[in-house]
């Protein structure tokens, strides 16, 4: 069996209970080296075959999966944070699926849960919103058109951006034309649950010089929206009058 397992965000123990056992059984893990917190590989036996995927074609990563999978060992591929986000995942289950070799995804948690948790903040409150958009900015990856920053900028929604901090001023310029005010407070998170993790907040108009003072330009997390702006509606969730399906209501 070849199991896809997120690595969490990057503390050792934000991985979930399934994933940390089946690093500890697995007798080949292939992480992915750039981001994957290497102590979590203490995890795993002594004798595990451990390789690190950057610099790996999928070809080699893949062959790599089914000769252990063919030798009867079980095999761990080791994402950063949730591997269905930004992982090329897909492109391994597919070729997987082109042969008989069976696989499971376990979930893990994402660095942009790790950034409203440095922070810390909810994502969504009632009146202001109830919608968080997962995205990026173009880079050597496209984005499609209709999901350009700024036609997603139009809800007014909270938005998560991976991989795009060191284009902060372009993003920070299409965010205010999409239609964020500039004042729109925004929440940069660098290496969320890391142990030199940083937390540089500001508005759309002056988080870019604040990042770039702070010398941040990898590995982070931009949040923006009304959202980290404290006026809003209390929740209904804790309210008495609000019938909920576990408390019932008020007897
Ligand atoms: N699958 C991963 C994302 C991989 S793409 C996940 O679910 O988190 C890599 C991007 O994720 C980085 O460019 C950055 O934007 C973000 N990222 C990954 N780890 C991070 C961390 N610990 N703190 C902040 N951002 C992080």
């Amino acid at each position: 069996m070849i199991y896809f397992v997120g690595a969490g965000p990057g503390d050792p123990e934000l991985i979930t209970v399934k994933g940390a056992k089946l690093l500890a059984r697995a007798d080949v893990v292939i992480y992915t080296g750039s981001l994957v917190n290497r102590e979590l590989l203490d995890l795993c036996k002594p004798e595990t075959e451990i390789y690190n995927s950057a610099g790996m074609h999928l070809e080699e990563i893949t062959q790599i999966m089914i000769n252990a999978h063919q030798a009867g060992r079980e095999v761990v591929r080791l994402h950063t944070g949730d591997p269905s986000l930004y992982g090329a995942i897909q492109e391994q289950m597919d070729a997987l699926n082109s042969t008989a070799v069976p696989y499971a995804v376990v979930p893990g948690v994402s660095s942009f849960l790790a950034a409203a948790a440095a922070i810390p903040h909810e994502l969504t409150l009632p009146g202001i919103t109830q919608t968080v958009i997962l995205t990026r900015m173009e880079g050597r990856t496209p984005v499609p058109k209709k999901e350009s920053i700024s036609s997603l900028a139009a809800h007014n929604a909270t938005m998560c951006i991976f991989l795009s901090v060191h284009m902060l001023d372009g993003l920070a310029r299409e965010l205010i034309t999409g239609g964020y005010g500039d004042q729109t407070p925004v929440v940069v998170v660098e290496k969320a649950s890391w142990p030199d993790e940083r937390v540089v907040t500001g508005t759309l108009a002056n988080i870019a010089e604040k990042a770039r003072e702070a010398g941040i330009n990898r590995t982070a997390m931009i949040i923006v929206g009304d959202v980290l702006k404290a006026d809003y509606t209390p929740s209904r969730l804790y309210d008495p009058d609000f019938t909920h399906g576990f408390r019932g209501g008020k007897s």
